[in-house]
């Protein structure tokens, strides 16, 4: 009789993840590095999304003569790493009502495993500039000042309206950070993401994407720092409710945090009712199934 062995359980978990920077954008470490830093922590599947670059050039975009390389740089350890992982050529793109989307001429003549669609900037002030919504504090004080006369529930309202149109326009396949502006928003008394106004209008963003047929980031990028996901745990159950794709991203910038919160989020994702995320499998986004270890099969 043969003897059998029994199955190694951790070869059939592995983790993904789709939104990352390297040094082509704002990350630190090269393209290569964070390949090699992924298969260490039992990354299967990762995908590359810099920063796109956009027209006024802010210090974290990559630089648009910096693309053919990004793209070149990617093919070379998309075939040398074969074997270990699966990478993914994507983007992070910018959604600006008036400045930049998916749309834009940069996008026409160029191909993308997937593309997340994320907001970091609003209105332009009085001084030109864009308002940036994970600016810090004392930035993000001044633009609200100037733009919406200090009134943080209008700036919130503003934001969700801005991101409705970009999950109208659509053009993108992953949604990225959707309630990223509560960080900055929750040093005002008068802002809690508990409040009804505020459930109501990530609700009914949250229904959009749904309609639209988008797939949601789990961003896990602020959890240690401040304890939330994008979106905010307290939605999980509603996502579920919804039945809305979703995907967890780690939003790296560096080599050591490619999988952070990874285990607490697949377990408060599974405890909210999830069964499974979404992953891409021969160019087509799939429902995977999952437990707090990590992805199956
Ligand atoms: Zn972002
Ligand atoms: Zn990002």
């Amino acid at each position: 009789m043969k003897n059998y062995q029994p199955m190694d359980i951790k070869n059939i978990y592995y983790w993904s993840n789709y939104h990352s920077h390297c040094q082509f954008c704002d990350g630190h470490g090269s393209m290569e590095e964070f390949v090699a830093s992924a298969i260490a922590k039992g990354v299967k599947k990762f995908g590359f999304s810099s920063h796109a670059p956009l027209s006024f050039n802010p210090s974290w975009t990559m630089k648009v003569d910096k693309f053919a390389d990004y793209v070149i740089e990617f093919e070379r350890l998309k075939l040398k790493y074969k074997d270990e992982i699966e990478l993914f050529l994507g983007l992070e793109v910018d959604y600006i009502h008036d400045c930049s989307d998916v749309q834009n001429d940069f996008f026409k003549d160029k191909k993308f495993d997937y593309l997340i669609g994320s907001i970091h900037f609003m209105d332009r002030m009085s001084n030109g500039h864009y308002w940036g919504i994970d600016a810090e504090i004392s930035a993000f004080d001044s633009g609200l000042k100037d733009l919406f006369d200090g009134d943080i529930k209008l700036a919130v309202e503003r934001f969700f309206e801005i991101s409705a149109s970009m999950i109208n326009k659509g053009g993108f396949d992953i949604v990225g950070h959707l309630d990223k502006i509560a960080i900055n928003a929750g040093f005002y008394k008068e802002f809690s993401t508990k409040m009804n106004w505020y459930e109501t209008l990530v609700a009914e963003t949250l229904q959009l994407i749904k309609a639209k047929n988008l797939l949601l980031e789990i961003n896990t990028r602020s959890l240690s720092k401040h304890g939330v996901s994008f979106p905010n745990q307290q939605f999980y159950s509603l996502i579920n409710d919804l039945q809305i794709p979703v995907v967890v991203n780690s939003d790296c910038h560096e080599l050591t945090n490619i999988k952070d919160g990874f285990e607490v989020t697949f377990e408060a994702l599974k405890k909210a009712g999830f069964k499974t995320m979404h992953q891409l499998n021969n160019s087509e986004w799939q429902a995977v199934e999952f437990d707090e270890k990590g992805l199956r099969g």
